[in-house]
């Protein structure tokens, strides 16, 4: 394995399909933190080893130890939600650490110049929400440490004019990393709203409002599955328009679309919660029936060819109506989408052959 590929996988570990892309990069991002983090502790806890600061080195190795540890709980099979459990280790370790450099002051004083790791590592983890709380309750606790009267909570000391200036540059680099996390959230937000917008767009037909084949597709699918497993019956329903050209060519193409909506519209009112409705082409609807067998199915089929027959449309001082035909099969266990549809198909071609405005089932 080379170089490249041993870090991607390092930064990948807990990476899984299932999750998802956004959950995905969130753990990738967390790999990357918890990596930075256990390489400069390590570092930095060496280098103090050397200068035989004990102290620091050991806290430094023991946070190194922690960080290593939230990208091994990332692994972890055994832990319900270990992307939880190694941001939430992330952000406590760090932010104890800081602490502890805050209090004691680091190599020479220069401690507390770490704590600008906090903000973007905590808003990240935590979101805008938890994330503020958490800067605000590590606020709080150095504040606390390093203006208490004459530097009595601190392991060293610092002037008023560091401490006054530290704080107010945190809290100034900190209201920009919330306002930039509440920015990005936003925009996250308004794109995730954004794509699922246009995919239940994709999945209509622009002119009726039914789902389109792309959309039907998905529900068959489902429902085929279903029943499979549980054994229920289904039924699929193919409805064309009879003599459509003659409707166009007669009262005009617009004429023909409000009918082509107005069907969808009689189709829908009669049908159940369940069931689904597609424009399948031009002026053909698909119907899928669950839970519906070939009798039941033609019993439906009936009552909707006779309520369109006796739905009358005006045009100019004419009055006329349509019919419809309608092929139906009650899926067979070892139909398939492609041979169910090609049966209720043929079904609706024998209904055309018979003279038209008429049901067949096989
Ligand atoms: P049949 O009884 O054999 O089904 O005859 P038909 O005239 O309905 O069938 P054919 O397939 O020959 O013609 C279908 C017509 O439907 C032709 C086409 O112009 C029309 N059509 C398809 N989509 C639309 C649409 O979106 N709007 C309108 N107004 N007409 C459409
Ligand atoms: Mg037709
Ligand atoms: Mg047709």
């Amino acid at each position: 394995m080379d170089f490249k590929s041993f870090v991607l996988n390092h930064l990948n570990t807990g990476v899984v399909q299932t999750n998802g892309p956004e959950k995905n990069q969130q753990i990738f991002i967390a790999n990357l933190f918890s990596f930075i983090g256990y390489a400069l502790a390590f570092l930095m806890g060496v280098s103090a080893f050397i200068r035989q600061d004990w102290l620091l080195g050991s806290v430094l190795l023991i946070a190194c130890l922690l960080f290593f540890s939230s990208h091994l709980i990332l692994r972890s099979k055994r832990i319900t939600n270990p992307y939880n459990v190694s941001a939430n280790l992330v952000t406590s370790s760090l932010m104890l650490l800081m602490v502890y450099l805050v209090y004691t002051g680091g190599v020479n004083g220069t401690g507390p110049l770490w704590i600008y790791i906090v903000p973007p590592v905590v808003l990240f983890f935590g979101g805008l929400r938890k994330g503020t709380r958490n800067l605000a309750l590590f606020v709080l606790v150095i504040s606390i440490l390093m203006f208490y009267p004459n530097n009595e909570w601190l392991g060293t000391s610092y002037t008023f004019e560091f401490k006054s200036r530290l704080l107010y540059s945190f809290l100034t680099v900190s209201c920009l990393f919330a306002l930039y996390e509440y920015v990005r959230q936003n925009s996250f937000q308004r794109i995730k709203e954004m794509s699922q917008k246009y995919e239940k767009q994709a999945m209509r037909d622009p002119l009726s409002g039914l789902l389109n084949r792309r959309g039907m597709r998905e529900r068959l699918q489902n429902e085929f599955e279903r029943s499979q497993r549980y054994k229920n019956d289904l039924t699929v329903m193919m409805c064309d328009i009879d003599h459509f050209k003659v409707v166009n060519d007669q009262y005009g193409h617009d004429k023909g679309d409000d009918v082509i909506i107005n069907l969808g519209a009689i189709f829908e009112s009669c049908l159940r919660k369940n069931d689904s409705l597609a424009r399948w082409g031009g002026e053909e609807y698909l119907l899928l029936l669950p839970e519906t067998n070939g009798d039941q199915g033609m019993q439906l089929a009936e009552k909707l060819r006779r309520k369109i027959a006796e739905t009358q449309y005006k045009h100019d001082d004419k009055t006329f109506s349509v019919t419809i035909s309608i092929g139906l099969h009650q899926i067979a266990a070892t139909d398939t989408i492609n041979q169910a549809i090609t049966k209720a198909d043929t079904n609706l071609y024998k209904a055309k052959k018979q003279g038209r405005n008429r049901c067949i089932i096989d």
